[in-house]
C-alpha cells in the first residue's frame, strides 16, 4: 500500500502528525482505531489496519449502535500505522486543522478476505474495542467504484 497521498497532503515541518515509516507487515491481530477529529466539521475517522497501513474512512456522524441506521463513511487516503496512536492538534492552515483524539481502539477481525471486500465494496467484520464491539459492515454505495473519496455506508450488524 502507498502513503504517497497521505504525505502529499501534509507538511511534516508544521503538523505533529506522524510521517510514518515504510508500510510494514505486522503479524497477529489487526488493530483498529477511531479518531474523533474536531476539524472544520466535527467527524470521526474509522481506521482499519490492513497490509501495514490504516485504511481510513471519515464518518461525519460517527457510528450508530442501531442496525437500522446507516452512517455515511467517506473512504480517504491510507494512513501510516503510527497514526493509530496519534493525538494532538493539527495547526491552523494545515490539512485537517483541529484537535484529534483517540475515541476508541482495539482489534478488528474481517470475515473473509478484506482485500476482496475492499475491491468488491463490502466488508463484514468484528470489532473488539472499548466502545465498539461485535459485528459491523461497510458497504460501498451502489454504482460507485473504488476511487478517492468514495462513499460507503457503515452499519451495525443485527
Ligand atoms: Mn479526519
Amino acid at each position: 500500500m502507498t502513503l504517497t497521498t497521505y504525505r502529499r497532503k501534509r507538511d511534516f515541518n508544521r503538523t505533529p502528525e506522524p510521517r510514518g515509516g515504510p508500510a510494514s507487515k505486522q503479524a497477529g491481530a489487526l488493530k483498529f482505531v477511531i479518531h474523533k477529529h474536531d476539524a472544520t466539521r466535527l467527524h470521526y475517522d474509522l481506521r482499519l489496519e490492513l497490509d501495514g497501513v490504516l485504511r481510513s474512512w471519515a464518518v461525519p456522524k460517527g457510528p450508530s449502535f442501531d442496525p437500522a441506521e446507516k452512517r455515511l463513511a467517506i473512504q480517504v487516503e491510507d494512513h501510516p500505522l503510527e497514526y493509530g496512536g496519534f493525538e494532538g492538534v493539527i495547526p491552523k492552515g494545515e490539512y485537517g486543522a483541529g484537535p484529534v483524539i483517540v475515541w476508541d481502539r482495539g482489534r478488528w477481525k474481517p470475515r473473509g478476505d478484506p482485500r476482496e471486500g475492499l475491491a468488491n465494496g463490502r466488508i463484514d467484520f468484528e470489532l473488539a474495542g472499548e466502545k465498539l464491539q461485535g459485528g459491523w459492515k461497510l458497504i460501498r454505495m451502489a454504482g460507485r467504484r473504488a476511487e478517492a473519496k468514495t462513499p460507503w455506508l457503515w452499519i451495525k450488524e443485527k
